[in-house]
Formats: C-alpha cells, structure tokens, sequence
C-alpha cells in the first residue's frame, strides 16, 4: 500500500531510532493530556487501554521527557520556577469515574508519573449522573426502536441496526451538548419516557464515580485534584450567578473533602469564554485548563492578555504510540489540525 510522505513521517515518529532527535525537537514544549475512562471489562467500561497507556509512560521514562505535575506547569507558565527546555508532558483526567482508580491510577503510579483529577463534586456527592450517561443508558435500555420527542427536534427517530441506533445516540448526545441544563434534563425525562426505560436513581457500576474516600486514598499516593464544577453544566450557557456558584462552590467542596487540591480549574466539555476566565481568576484559582488542542507553553495559548493562563490548552489522548509521540515532540504544530476527541466532558 501507498503511504503518503506525512503518514510515513506520522509512523516512523513512533520508533525508538527517531526518538533521541524528535526530543531535541520538542524542547520548550509543554503538552498537557487529557485523559477521561480506562477500560475495565469487569464493570463493562470501554476506555484507555492501559497496556497502551503503560507503553506510553514506558517511552516518555526512557526518552527522558519530564512528567510534570499540574502545579510545576502552572508556575512555570506564571514565571514563577525557572524555565528548562526539555520537552514537558502533563497527564489530566477528567470526571472522577471509579475506573482510574480500579485501572488509570495503578499504571500511573508504576511509572511515578504525576497526575491530576478533576472532580465534578456533586457527582461525587451522589447528587447526581453525568448526562452522557444517562442517554448512554436509556439508548442501551431501549424498549423501543423510535422516538419522538419535541425537545430533540421535530421529526420522530427510529433505528432497526446497531449501527443506525449508535448514529441515533450520537445526535442526541451532540444535540444535548448545546442547550442549557434545564433543556437538556427534560429531553432526557422525555426520552426516558419515549424510550420506556427507567433511569436508576444512582448510576450503574460501569458510570460510577470514585468515592470521596477514595480520593484521599489516590492523594496519599500523590494523586492532586482540581474541580470541575459540581454538576458538569456548560458553563457559557449558564445564568451569571449559576456559573459563579459552580465555579467557587465546586472548589470549596474539594478542599472540605482533600488538602491534595490544585488551584487549576476545568471547564466542562473545555467550553469558556471571557467571562467563565474572570470567574474562574475572581474565585482564586491559578489557571484553568479547556480541551483546546494546543501547547501549554506560552506561545501556544491563545491570546487572552492577562486571562490567558485560564485557558490553557489541552491535547487529547490516544493509545497509539506514533499520535502520541507527534504530539510531545511537537510535529502537531505542523499539522493544521488535530483529531479532536468527542468534545464532551
Ligand atoms: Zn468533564
């Protein structure tokens, strides 16, 4: 088969023989990852592979990039530690299900590799299941093979393959993406309803969060933690004092529960604008991470002026070896674009 000259590149970047010089290449970066399930076939969880994520640590260790914590990144992007030019990899995970600490956390550890959680506290406090969920579940339920649901547009769905129920799903979970909370919790009543299928009142094993036990526990090991609101909304299309009270009350809650908390936000699904930064710095918070493809070193972020450590980009993770090496060494920079990863959570 014929490979074009950037897939051959994209492809050798990935053996060890390049290794050596494609770090000299990426000196000065830092590359934030975000990272958000593992696969755990015991509680039914498709995620991160960790064998891959292993290989990939294995390789970071023996090329010597530096596997920085949350906080080292975040004085070094304020100039407050001093620069170095070896090439910087941070490892983020999002949400707080019970898989990282199950799966993710043990591989982190093997490799003595920093890592931070973000937190959505009231999942945690059991007020609540992440919304993907939810439809994630109803779908996997369904009684039915059609709905009709006024707040999911004005045309009844109906699938008769996997395949057509999977594309189905998917537009729901888009569509759900982009309107308010309210909306979205009665389109989710209404497709429980439509579809005939029950949602529990806590989330089954495989959407489980960890408990707040468990974080301290992860903290005693070096695990840090950063809040992600307290119940996940899109913060933009949030009402001003609803953003404010998620934003602050979500850190609060954090540092009642874990002394190990970062002063880094993240938004929801990545998704800010000019006034969730101010939020964000007004609430105290150092910086704050969104899932912007891009480099976390100065001249990566983009320009907000004095707001721009509270949105600091984001890569997202794959499990092979060639995508992540083009990133840590910065052959993404000649890409104009990156693979995004589905931009919820
Ligand atoms: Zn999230």
């Amino acid at each position: 088969m014929l490979r074009s000259p950037r897939q051959l590149i994209i492809e050798l970047a990935g053996t060890d023989i390049l290794a050596p010089m494609l770090r000299a290449v990426g000196r000065g970066l830092v590359t934030i990852f975000t990272l958000h399930r593992f696969t755990d076939p015991e509680h039914g969880v498709i995620g991160l592979d960790p064998v891959a994520l292993a290989n990939q640590l294995a390789y970071l260790r023996r090329y010597r990039y530096r596997l920085l914590g949350l906080s080292e990144v975040v004085e070094r992007i304020t100039g407050r530690n001093g620069h170095s030019t070896s090439p910087a990899v941070v490892f983020t995970v999002d949400d707080g299900y019970g898989d990282f600490v199950r799966i993710g956390a043990p591989v982190f550890a093997e490799y003595d590799c920093p890592v931070t959680v973000f937190i959505p506290t009231g999942f945690l406090d059991g007020r609540l299941w992440l919304w993907w969920d939810r439809v994630t579940y109803l779908f996997a339920n369904a009684r039915r093979t059609s709905f009709f649901a006024p707040e999911l547009g004005d045309r009844p769905y109906q699938w008769s393959t996997p395949e057509e129920l999977a594309r189905v799903q998917q537009y729901v979970l888009d569509a759900l993406e982009r309107v308010p909370a309210p909306q979205r919790e009665a389109a989710i009543a209404a497709l429980s309803g439509q579809l005939e299928v029950e949602l529990p009142e806590t989330p089954p094993a495989a959407y489980a969060p960890m408990s707040w036990d468990e974080v301290r526990k992860m903290a005693r090991r070096g695990v840090t933690f950063g809040p992600h609101t307290v119940t996940h909304p899109i913060l933009p299309l949030t009402p001003p004092d609803i953003c404010k009270w998620e934003i602050e009350e979500s850190y609060r809650r954090l540092r009642l529960e874990t002394s190990s908390t970062v002063p880094v936000f993240c938004y929801p699904a990545g998704q800010a604008r000019q006034r969730e930064l101010q939020a964000v710095q007004a609430a105290g918070f150092s910086a704050a991470v969104t899932t912007i493809p891009g480099y976390a070193a100065p001249h990566g972020i983009r320009d907000w002026g004095a707001l721009r450590r509270f949105a600091l980009p984001r890569f997202p993770t794959t499990e092979d070896r060639p995508h992540l090496v083009n990133v840590v060494a910065g052959l993404a920079r000649l890409r104009p674009r990156i693979r995004r990863p589905r931009p919820r959570k």
